[in-house]
């Protein structure tokens, strides 16, 4: 069964339609690249599936359950998180007090919670399982403030994976970074195959062709093609959409080239 379905998405800014009659399937556990040129509408489907904004027409059925109505708080409690967004790092707090905040969060632990110093340690060591699993256990005891631009993404990541999401929203995780750190970022996405599903958004070919179990391509708030990394790069609208008919597409890093352009 499909962890997500989008049924007929269509989202309208006046006359511009930014999402057309957009239907997918997301499956449990796959990392779902969606690509497609500026203005496609992928940061406006985005917005939908995480309740950010709502559909004009269509709906979102999540882990069996209509979540069309269903505020996006509603949905981070059902295990639909998004990152950069819902997560707000405390820039005073050291990196293991940040994802501590963010597990309480979840568990909704009260006053209660604190009273007990077992469950203390436990909350200490599971924070401390994460700052590992972000690839920052030796910056545990850092201020967040004190953390380099990569090193802050992959916090927000880990204040996210916390929230101990079905599925997880990348929109454009290596924006901003350099090479060394998207290296580390895409490392990280890596960690998560099998653990949550990913719809991940990102300009960077190489990291999407790396990443992704699947690819859609949003072109014009349409899709035009879904399928795996092989299948995309031969497909023949995807060329036309990116490259012209003329150009090989087999080197992923030339559809970045044209994408960003
Ligand atoms: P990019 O890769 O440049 O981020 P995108 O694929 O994420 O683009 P969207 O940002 O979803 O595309 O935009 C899709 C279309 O909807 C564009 O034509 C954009 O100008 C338009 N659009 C997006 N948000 C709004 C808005 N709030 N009001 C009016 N038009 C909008």
């Amino acid at each position: 069964m499909s962890l997500l379905q989008l049924q007929g998405m269509v989202k309208r800014y006046g006359g511009l339609v930014a999402t057309n009659d957009l239907s997918l399937d997301i499956w449990p556990n796959e990392i779902h690249a969606i690509i497609g040129p500026n203005g496609a509408g992928k940061t406006t489907l985005i917005h939908q599936i995480s309740g950010t904004i709502a559909p004009n027409q269509g709906k979102i059925i999540f882990d069996g359950v209509d979540i069309t109505s269903v505020s996006m708080h509603g949905r981070v409690a059902m295990g639909l998180a998004r990152s950069y967004q819902i997560t707000n790092i405390f820039q005073s707090l050291s990196v293991v007090d940040n994802l501590s905040l963010a597990i309480q969060a979840r568990t909704g632990s009260s006053m209660r919670f604190w009273r007990k110093a077992i469950d203390e340690h436990a909350l200490y060591v599971e924070a401390q399982t994460y700052a590992a699993q972000i690839g920052l256990a030796d910056k545990a005891q850092t201020q967040a403030s004190a953390l380099a631009h990569g090193e802050q993404r992959q916090l927000e990541l880990g204040l996210t994976l916390a929230t101990q999401p079905k599925l997880l929203l990348l929109d454009e995780p290596m924006a901003g970074t350099g090479h060394e750190e998207s290296g580390k970022m895409l490392e990280l996405i890596q960690t998560l195959r099998g653990k949550a599903a990913v719809i991940l958004i990102e300009h960077d070919m190489d990291a999407v062709f790396k990443l992704a179990d699947r690819i859609s391509v949003l072109v014009a708030g349409r899709i035009i093609a879904t399928g795996d990394a092989d299948y995309i790069r031969q497909h023949p609208e995807v060329k036309k959409a990116y490259l012209g008919d003329e150009v090989s597409v087999s080197d992923s890093s030339t559809i970045n080239a044209q994408d960003a352009a």
